[in-house]
């Protein structure tokens, strides 16, 4: 049987990042096991290169579209070799044959009547090439992004989208597994029921030439959703290549974020080309990373080719489709990764194999003994090797962590039945039962291989390698295969245990930049000032015991560092909700200023602050925060708060206090 399955096109004005990663992953997975079912498998990825986003990328790098896009690509294909993705082509929309096709698409659909000219009148957001009405503008800005939107009105050609409304109904009726998962689909059920507007597929040349040119008017070009969905057929070579034998697309793996353009309107380009209609669209989740949205503000965004750089490439992509039920956001985070890594590949997987292929080279000189004496408990033990079914029921419905856990189950079973049967003991008083206990043993070893050949194929090899065996389909996963006196090799680690990488005490943190809003004596004592400052936010009161070194004069409308998650502490009757941060040399004390806008974060090179909890003030005096030359560190890493030091006027070397 045919198998084709899709990633969609990444743009290329960004580096590959944990998202690209997680669904290039899960595509290679089940192209994997597609694969070992015996499948014809074809495994089309590539890249969406036109539009203005990119033309304006193009240019501020100083450089022509195609070039800059030439530029980027290499850096997917190599970010997609270390990930291990098996893809069997690699489109860009920028392939002479791809643009071709979606000029003979735009052609047909025009001449028949679904293309039509119009005027388009709307909020144009060009980060997201998306247009939006004004109902949908969320305070005026894009609903996606949130960036500011243009009003455009321009002459533009429209797919008549409207007219699929009652078809595209049917289709998600008639095919409950068309949309996954299911709260997707009934999310796009009842905006689909709610009506449909027909959809621009042509922005005039003057606002946007870096596109396929449209073929019925040369004055525009096309609109580059348009151009990237028709990808999943130029890329199985529509109309009449040869590779079109895959059409149609077995399964679309997508982001949630564009399910809309997958669901909805690519269903209705197909339907107005007469084309067949893929079978099933699965959008997946999100990732935070340790428990925060990724942007490059936060300084976190994490590269998934340092990951595996740091973890292995196995324990990335172990992690990546185990941790989250596929469908549902996650949390990416180092400890949850090496939690993983540990407890299930390390101790389950790696331990299973170590110690099968240890025995076999102490007790039967390093080769497949005979089945020996059989006993009844065995029965189940092998019975227990049969997990296609159940393996594969959830493969179909990509639910990979189910799938992970039965197989890696397996490991467990096979662990707990050489712990039960005791090898090591049944060596001194039964050689036929030890036969037969190392026999099912290896087997299980063997077939284990087998299924984590689609999830983690460099342990899969290496599993194999020990056990001195090749490659096999899922149809080999049967007890049996071994004959007597295979020799099989020598026992190696293949999972090291990981430690999460210790944290520095700065990240539990949140130093902000405050402006000093009023300052008053305070009533119980000498030394106090009780001070109201401005975090962006709000306002809050700080005591603080500047007063012997500040004027008030001096210190109102200053912007200075605070510390705002310390534990609020009564001092002498008024609640300080923080602290400001001096630096103190011989007697000297200066606070440190910040020259950033109120409530910016101060940050250390190198870390992120992620402080959640509130942190006390014997934790906080842990810290080592110093002056050199005017300007504070923590250790010795630079304060900086918008891209600005953490400065202080008065003492340029000293300790902060
Ligand atoms: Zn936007």
């Amino acid at each position: 049987m045919k198998y084709y399955l899709t990633t969609p096109l990444y743009y290329v004005n960004d580096k590959p990042h944990i998202g690209h990663a997680y669904t290039q992953v899960a595509t290679d997975v089940m192209a994997r096991w597609k694969r070992l079912e015996g499948n014809d498998v074809f495994f089309l990825t590539g890249t969406d290169e036109h539009g203005q986003k990119i033309e304006r990328t193009a240019q501020a790098a100083g450089k022509e579209p195609k070039a800059f896009c030439d530029s980027i690509v290499p850096k997917f294909k190599d970010a997609w070799k270390k990930l291990d993705i098996s893809y069997d082509h690699f489109i860009r929309t920028t392939d002479p044959e791809h643009e071709e096709r979606v000029q003979s698409v735009m052609q047909t659909l025009f001449e028949k009547g679904d293309i039509y000219k119009g005027t388009y009148e709307g909020w144009y957001c060009t980060p997201c090439e998306t247009y939006w009405t004004d109902l949908q503008l969320e305070d005026g800005k894009c609903a996606s992004c949130g960036r500011d939107v243009e009003k455009l009105s321009e002459e533009t050609y429209y797919f008549r989208l409207s007219a699929y409304q009652d078809r595209l109904l049917k289709l998600y009726e008639e095919n409950p597994g068309f949309i996954a998962p299911d709260t997707r689909r009934n999310e796009v059920i009842s905006r689909v029921s709610e009506g449909l507007r027909d959809l621009s597929v042509s922005r005039l040349k003057s606002s946007l030439s870096w596109g396929v040119p449209f073929p019925v008017d040369d004055r525009h070009t096309t609109y580059v959703w348009f151009d990237a969905l028709l990808n999943y057929i130029t890329g199985v070579q529509w109309p009449g290549g040869e590779r079109f034998k895959y059409w149609p697309a077995d399964l679309h793996i997508i982001g949630k974020d564009i399910l809309w353009f997958h669901a909805v309107i690519w269903p209705a380009m197909l339907m107005a080309l007469g084309v067949e209609l893929p079978k099933r669209v699965f959008a997946h989740g999100f990732w935070t990373v340790e428990g925060e949205k990724m942007s490059k503000s936060k300084g976190n965004f994490l590269d998934p080719l340092e990951a595996i750089d740091n973890y292995g490439l196995d324990a990335f992509r172990y992690f990546l489709l185990r941790e989250v039920p596929f469908g549902q956001d996650g949390d990416y985070s180092e400890s949850a990764l090496a939690q993983r890594n540990n407890t299930e590949l390390a101790d389950a997987v790696g331990n299973l194999v170590m110690r099968v292929v240890t025995l076999l080279n102490k007790y039967t000189e390093g080769k497949i003994p005979p089945r020996g004496k059989q006993e009844p408990g065995d029965g189940n033990f092998i019975q227990s090797l049969s997990i296609y079914e159940q393996a594969s029921a959830k493969m179909e419905k990509q639910e990979f962590d189910k799938a992970l856990d039965i197989i890696v189950g397996l490991a467990r079973n096979t662990n707990k039945y050489i712990q039960d049967t005791k090898p090591w003991v049944l060596a001194k008083e039964d050689t036929d039962r030890l036969n037969a206990v190392l026999y099912n043993s290896a087997e299980a070893v063997r077939i284990l291989a087998i299924y984590l050949d689609a999830f983690i194929p460099d342990s899969a090899a290496g599993i194999r390698k020990q056990l001195n065996v090749k490659p096999q389909l899922l149809k080999g996963a049967k007890y049996g295969f071994f004959e007597e006196g295979h020799e099989v090799g020598q026992a190696k680690v293949l999972f090291k245990k990981l430690e999460a990488k210790p944290r520095h005490a700065f990240e539990r943190v949140d130093l902000r930049a405050a402006r000093i809003v009023s300052v008053e004596d305070h009533p119980e004592a000498d030394k106090l000032y009780v001070l109201r400052v401005d975090l962006g936010s709000g306002q809050r009161t700080i005591v603080a015991g500047i007063k012997p070194y500040y004027e008030p004069a001096e210190l109102e409308g200053k912007t200075v560092a605070i510390v705002a998650n310390l534990e609020p502490a009564k001092l002498r009757g008024i609640l300080s909700e923080g602290m400001l941060l001096a630096a103190e040399k011989d007697g000297v004390v200066g606070l440190l200023s910040v020259g950033a806008e109120p409530g910016t974060q101060v940050i250390a090179e190198g870390i992120r602050p992620r402080a959640a909890k509130k942190i006390s003030f014997k934790n906080f005096g842990k810290l080592n925060i110093s002056v050199k030359g005017g300007k504070a560190f923590v250790d010795s890493l630079a304060l900086s708060a918008g891209d600005k030091p953490v400065t202080c006027e008065r003492v340029k070397d000293g300790k902060v206090e």
